[in-house]
């Protein structure tokens, strides 16, 4: 079933950082051995089709196509065997970054945290099977990245179960699982769309 006008009032959007294991390889980076996460604010989340507003001052601006899970239930200490329970569905995230602020902070806030920046759409999907879906990122059209899910370090439940033993999760909140290789800059103008198999597309533009 997909859901196509699903609200979200999250209380936060976690996210999971180099988390494929083919991007690992591009970057000529170990395989972690444990998820290294991170929060943006529910201020940047807009929906399909909005505008991705470029902040004046950034001078390199990334997507990051990457599958979602939207949660059902309050959710604490969860089991990686219960973790299912607890996803509502699941959807396509911009993990939209500021890619000069990151390198020159050194930690992420500013970097990933700019109105605007958590495109997430077109639908929630219920009842998709994860383990191994095509996820990729078309700007202007043409194809930027292309990986699927079978590449997940961390898989989707491990990352809910691994988030619930640090914090409670509540009902809306937003769970992204990284991005494959092939990030590159947008402008303004540009159209950036990110499509995963059993989801759809999500459509954006940056302003
Ligand atoms: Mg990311």
């Amino acid at each position: 079933m997909k859901i196509r006008n699903f609200l979200f009032n999250p209380t936060k959007i976690i996210l999971a950082g180099l988390n494929y294991r083919d991007h690992a390889k591009e970057m000529k980076m170990k395989i972690p051995k444990e998820p290294v996460i991170f929060l943006k604010p529910a201020t940047t989340l807009i929906g399909h089709q909005d505008e991705i507003i470029y902040p004046p001052g950034v001078k390199r601006l990334d997507y990051e196509a990457e599958l979602a899970v939207v949660i059902k239930k309050r959710a604490r200490n969860v089991s990686l065997q219960q973790a299912k329970e607890y996803i509502l569905g699941y959807t396509c995230l911009n993990d939209v970054t500021a890619r000069d602020l990151q390198k020159k902070d050194g930690q992420w806030t500013r970097a990933k945290s700019f109105d605007s920046f958590c495109p997430v759409g077109p639908c929630l999907a219920t009842d998709l099977d994860t383990s191994d879906l095509r996820i990729q990122a078309y700007l202007n059209g043409k194809l930027k990245q292309d990986s699927t899910t079978s590449q997940l370090i961390f898989s989707v439940e491990y990352l809910v179960s691994f988030v619930s033993k640090i914090m409670t999760i509540l009902p809306g909140d937003i769970i992204s699982t990284g991005t494959p290789p092939g990030t590159s800059p947008m402008h303004p103008g540009d159209t950036i769309e990110v499509k995963i198999e059993g989801v759809g597309t999500l459509r954006n533009y940056v302003k």
